[in-house]
C-alpha cells in the first residue's frame, strides 16, 4: 500500500478515513489534527503554562512531547499511585522520558504520606480501586495545577466515548453537562482541557511508537473488570462493523451539547474546614480518606 500523500510505502492506514500514510505525513497527519482541536476549542495559546498530567502510557506521554514539540509552555505532572508491579515500572519511563526530552515532570508519591498503595488502600476503605484512585488523583491535580493556567489530561476518543456511553446509560444529566474537551475554569478548579479527544487509540498509539516514545504497554492491574473497558469493547464491535461510529457518536453528542447546553446543577460548596479546597461537605473526601488511613 502507497502513502496517498507521497506515493511512498505507506505505514498505517485509517479506516475511518479510507487514508494510508507513510511515517512522516502520518506524524503531520496527527500534529495537525490535535494542533486543529486546540485551536477550534480555544484550548489554551503558547502564552499560557500547561500542567500535562502523565501516567507513563502513550497517551499522555505522546500529548506532553507533542505539546512540548509544538512550543507550548508544558510541564508534566506524575502520580505514583503504589501499584504493584506497575507504578514503578511507569515511574521510571516517565523520569527516562523528562530525561530524553527535556521537559520537566513533577513527581508525587501518595506512599510518602500514606505508606501504602491504592489498592490496599481501597480495601482498607471498601471502595472500589478506580473510584478511590480517579478521587485521589484528581485532588492531588487540582492542588498541583495552582500555579498553572490549565491542566491537560490525555484521554482519548476511545476513552470520551466510553465514558459518553456510561453517562448515557445512567442518563447521568451531570457528568453530560460536563462532558467536553474542554472545560473552563471554575469555582476553583483550573480549566482543564482533553485535546486529544478526537484521537483514536490506536492513532495514540502509532504517534508514540513513530515518535520513538518508549512508554508502558501494560494496562493498570485494577482496571480489570472495570465497567470502562467493557464499553470499549462493545464500542470497537460498532467500530468494526460501521467504521466512524465512535466519532460521530462524540462529535454528535458534543454538537447537541452546543446547541442545547445541559446545565448543571451546582451543588452549594464550601472551603474544607482541614485543606481549604472547595467541597460540598464540611470536610472534603481526600481529606476525609486521610483521617480514615490515620485512625
Ligand atoms: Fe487508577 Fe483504576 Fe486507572 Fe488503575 S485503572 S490507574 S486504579 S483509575
Ligand atoms: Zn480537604
Amino acid at each position: 500500500m502507497k502513502c496517498k500523500i507521497c506515493k511512498d510505502k505507506a505505514e498505517i492506514y485509517l479506516r475511518s478515513y479510507n487514508l494510508a500514510l507513510c511515517r512522516e505525513d502520518f506524524i503531520h497527519f496527527f500534529e495537525r489534527k490535535v494542533k486543529r482541536s486546540i485551536e477550534q476549542w480555544k484550548m489554551f495559546t503558547r502564552k499560557e503554562k500547561i500542567l500535562v498530567a502523565v501516567s507513563g502510557g502513550k497517551d499522555s506521554l505522546g500529548l506532553l512531547h507533542l505539546l512540548g514539540k509544538l512550543g507550548y509552555d508544558v510541564t508534566g505532572y506524575y502520580i505514583n499511585l503504589g501499584i504493584d508491579g506497575y507504578s514503578d515500572v511507569s515511574q521510571n519511563k516517565v523520569k527516562e522520558f523528562s530525561r530524553s526530552s527535556g521537559i520537566m515532570i513533577l513527581i508525587e508519591d501518595v506512599r510518602v504520606s500514606w505508606g501504602t498503595g491504592i489498592g490496599d488502600l481501597a480495601k482498607k476503605v471498601r471502595r472500589p480501586p478506580c473510584s478511590l484512585c480517579g478521587m485521589v488523583k484528581r485532588y492531588l491535580m487540582n492542588r498541583a495545577a495552582v500555579e498553572f493556567d490549565a491542566m491537560a489530561t490525555g484521554h482519548n476518543q476511545d476513552d470520551e466515548t466510553a465514558t459518553l456511553l456510561g453517562n448515557l446509560l445512567r442518563w447521568d444529566k451531570g457528568y453530560l453537562a460536563r462532558q467536553s474537551p474542554v472545560l473552563k475554569e471554575k469555582r476553583g478548579l483550573k480549566k482543564r482541557v482533553k485535546p486529544l479527544s478526537f484521537i483514536t487509540e490506536r492513532e495514540s498509539a502509532a504517534y508514540a511508537l513513530m515518535e520513538g516514545i518508549d512508554y508502558i504497554m501494560e494496562e493498570c492491574p485494577l482496571a480489570k473488570g472495570a465497567t470502562s473497558l467493557f464499553y470499549k469493547g462493545i464500542l470497537n464491535q460498532l467500530e468494526e462493523k460501521m467504521p466512524g461510529t465512535k466519532s460521530r457518536f462524540l462529535k454528535g453528542f458534543l454538537e447537541y451539547q452546543r446547541n442545547h447546553p445541559l446545565i448543571e446543577e451546582e451543588e452549594e460548596l464550601v472551603a474544607c474546614k482541614r485543606c481549604g479546597s472547595l467541597t460540598t461537605s464540611e470536610v472534603c473526601n481526600f481529606c476525609r480518606l486521610e483521617d480514615k488511613i490515620k485512625s
